[in-house]
């Protein structure tokens, strides 16, 4: 017995049947071209993070100092916000074209692109399953002034274990009592709003999809503390800190969706984030490229530039495979999720492929410059450092690696 498809071939052949199919799903195929106002998009993405995030990203990385003047303007520019619909007075634009502007943004320095894509993952879980109120008391706070969110999930004894966040909140009549200690929160120190997963239910084995909810909290609401910034091998710009919730009192209309449904909108929230972070290590991988190429070719040995010994030349090709790879792995991810498809298989295919490429690509870039590559004068040993968050942040490896082979079994016994 064949499939309907393939009787459709035997009967009309696959000229007509395709024609048939073209014809009537004219958009629906892969695409690389980007549409006229992506490319404008790209271009000014491209233009904001070669002349004014690349020339102070080592003082940043140096300092430590938080990137304020380059977030004013990225909002300015209309860079920031993209995920928030025209109707709060974002940009409303889809994924794929997001991850566009975040893998310019991270061609410049990884530590000033972690703030704006972080305050988009605070963002997701109101666009995704706030109301209208909620939406345009906080969504509308951001196109107003530019202010930024965080996303606070990991605790200090929970980070790829969901199931193990102890934050409580607990009803007591319209308001929540928030208490508990986040941990690694970026944006931690500068937000003016976070998204916060807390458990609900009291018992410890209630299932994950049951025992959280997501809340909208205030950073200026008493019992909110920040604390110290803390000091990381990379993305130094970026604003690391732990939260202590001490009897924060929360109104019941800060909770998103309702009462029980805040790891379902975590995870709903990764299928548009993780291509996003990936589209961060593919412009990271680019840099390491860029810059590798162009060391190679004026740096001699042996009288001729170091890119023509073969050795060198084909680590520049390896990195260009992993790049063009990558870049299409996290176009795929964004595009399935802007086409309403599922997506958590390519999103956690990207995120793993984008990520360990990232970092070896920056290995490998250290290699090219030789001692200079281990030298701060010289910018790859900071796109080293700045790789390595990218492997555990949104995710680790080995955690995507578990969500792959997990719909792969789930796949298999369909
Ligand atoms: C700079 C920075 C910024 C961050 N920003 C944020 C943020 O904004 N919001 C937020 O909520 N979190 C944030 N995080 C937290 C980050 O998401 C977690 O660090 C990450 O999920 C890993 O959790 P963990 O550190 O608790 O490591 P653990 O979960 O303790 O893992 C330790 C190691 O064990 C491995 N491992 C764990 N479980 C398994 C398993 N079942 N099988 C195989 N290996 C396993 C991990 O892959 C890892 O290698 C940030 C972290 C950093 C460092």
């Amino acid at each position: 017995m064949y499939s309907k498809n393939i009787t459709n071939f035997l009967q009309h052949g696959l000229k007509f049947v395709l024609n048939k199919r073209l014809n009537s799903t004219l958009t629906g195929g892969p695409s690389f071209r980007l549409t006229a106002e992506q490319t404008e998009i790209v271009e000014l993405a491209k233009k904001f993070s070669r002349d004014d995030i690349a020339p102070v990203a080592s003082h940043h990385d140096k300092t430590g100092e938080f990137p304020w003047p380059l977030v004013k303007k990225a909002w300015k520019l209309g860079l920031m916000n993209g995920h928030i619909p025209n109707k709060y007075g974002g940009m409303g634009l889809d994924v794929l074209t997001n991850c566009l502007i975040d893998e310019q943004l991270g061609y410049g320095c990884a530590g000033i692109m972690a703030p704006i894509v972080v305050t988009s993952i605070g963002q997701l879980p109101v666009i995704i399953a706030g109301n209208e109120e909620q939406k345009k008391e906080y969504l509308g706070r951001l196109t107003e002034e530019p202010l930024l969110t965080g996303y606070c999930a990991t605790e200090p004894s929970a980070g790829s274990d969901v199931n193990g966040i102890m934050t409580k909140a607990v009803k007591k009549g319209d308001e929540y009592i928030l208490n508990g200690q986040k941990m690694w929160i970026t944006n931690g120190g500068v937000a003016n709003w976070y998204f916060v997963l807390a458990r609900t239910d009291p018992n410890p084995k209630a299932p994950a999809n049951k025992a959280f909810t997501g809340f909208i909290v205030d950073a200026n609401t008493p019992g909110v503390t920040p604390g110290r910034k803390e000091i990381n091998m990379g993305q130094r710009a970026s604003d690391t800190r732990g939260i202590t919730f001490e009897e924060v009192r929360i109104s019941k209309a800060n909770v998103l969706s309702r009462e029980g449904d805040g790891f379902k909108i975590a995870m709903q929230t990764f299928d548009k984030t993780r291509p996003m972070v990936s589209a961060g290590a593919v412009g990271l991988s680019q840099r390491c490229l860029d810059e590798s190429l162009n060391y190679s070719l004026q740096r001699k040995t042996f009288g001729v530039p170091i890119a023509t010994h073969q050795a060198i030349a084909f680590m520049l090709a390896d990195m260009a495979v992993a790049i063009e790879l990558g870049r299409l792995s996290y176009q795929k991810a964004a595009w399935e999720i802007d086409n309403g498809i599922k997506n958590s298989y390519s999103a956690a295919i990207s995120k793993l492929f984008t990520a360990d490429n990232a970092m070896r690509i920056a290995i490998d870039a250290v290699q090219i410059f030789g001692g200079c590559g281990f030298n701060s004068e010289y910018p790859v040993e900071k796109l080293m450092r700045d790789a390595k968050i990218l492997q555990i942040y949104e995710g680790t490896s080995q955690i995507q690696r578990i969500i792959i082979s997990r719909i792969l079994l789930e796949k298999s016994k369909a």
